[in-house]
C-alpha cells in the first residue's frame, strides 16, 4: 500500500509544481468563475470556453493559489475536463465528488454510499484517483473539491438543464 500512496504523492506533487492549463482566456466569449475556500485559505479562477453549438468544453484555463492538494486537484480536472462534451464533464463531477465522499459515507454508515459508488462505475478517473488520500483527512476535501463545485457552479448557470 505504501508503494502505492508514494506514486500517489508524486502524481499531486508533479501536478502542484506544473499545473497543466495555467492562464486565462478572454471573456466573454469565456466565463470567468471563481471559488474560495476560507478553512485554507485556497483561491481558483476558471476560464471555461464552452461551445454551444458542439456541446463541449472547448477550452479551459486555470488561475489561482493556494495548498498543494487544492491546485494539483484543479490542474487534473483541467486536464481531465478539457474537450470533453458538457455530459461526460458533469460525469466527471460526480465522479469525483463521489470518489471524496464514499469513505466519510461508509464510516457513517450512510446507506447513500452505494449510490455514490455506483456514480463511479464506469468512469475513468485516472490521475483524479491520486486524490483518494484525501479523504483521509476531511479537512482536506474542500480543498479538493474546491475547482470542481467552482466548475460544477458555472456549468450549470445559465442552462436549464441544471443536473445536482
Ligand atoms: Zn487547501
Amino acid at each position: 500500500m505504501s508503494g502505492l500512496e508514494d506514486l500517489y504523492r508524486e502524481i499531486i506533487l508533479d501536478h502542484y509544481r506544473s499545473p497543466r492549463n495555467r492562464g486565462e482566456l478572454p471573456v466573454p466569449p469565456a466565463k470567468k468563475l471563481e471559488g474560495f475556500n476560507p478553512l485554507c485559505g485556497d483561491e481558483i479562477v476558471l476560464y471555461v470556453d464552452v461551445d454551444d453549438d458542439a456541446g463541449t468544453v472547448s477550452d479551459i484555463r486555470i488561475g489561482g493559489q493556494g495548498c498543494s492538494i487544492s491546485q494539483a486537484s484543479s490542474s487534473m480536472m483541467g486536464a481531465a475536463i478539457r474537450g470533453k462534451s458538457l455530459s461526460e464533464a458533469r460525469q466527471l463531477i460526480r465522479a469525483f465528488k463521489a470518489l471524496m465522499s464514499i469513505h466519510e459515507s461508509r464510516l457513517e454508515g450512510d446507506a447513500d454510499g452505494e449510490d455514490r459508488a455506483a456514480d463511479l462505475e464506469g468512469v475513468r478517473l485516472g490521475d483524479l484517483e491520486a486524490l483518494q488520500g484525501v479523504v483521509k483527512f476531511p479537512v482536506r476535501i474542500k480543498c479538493a473539491t474546491l475547482a470542481w463545485n467552482t466548475l460544477a457552479q458555472g456549468l450549470d448557470e445559465g442552462n436549464g438543464a441544471a443536473t445536482s
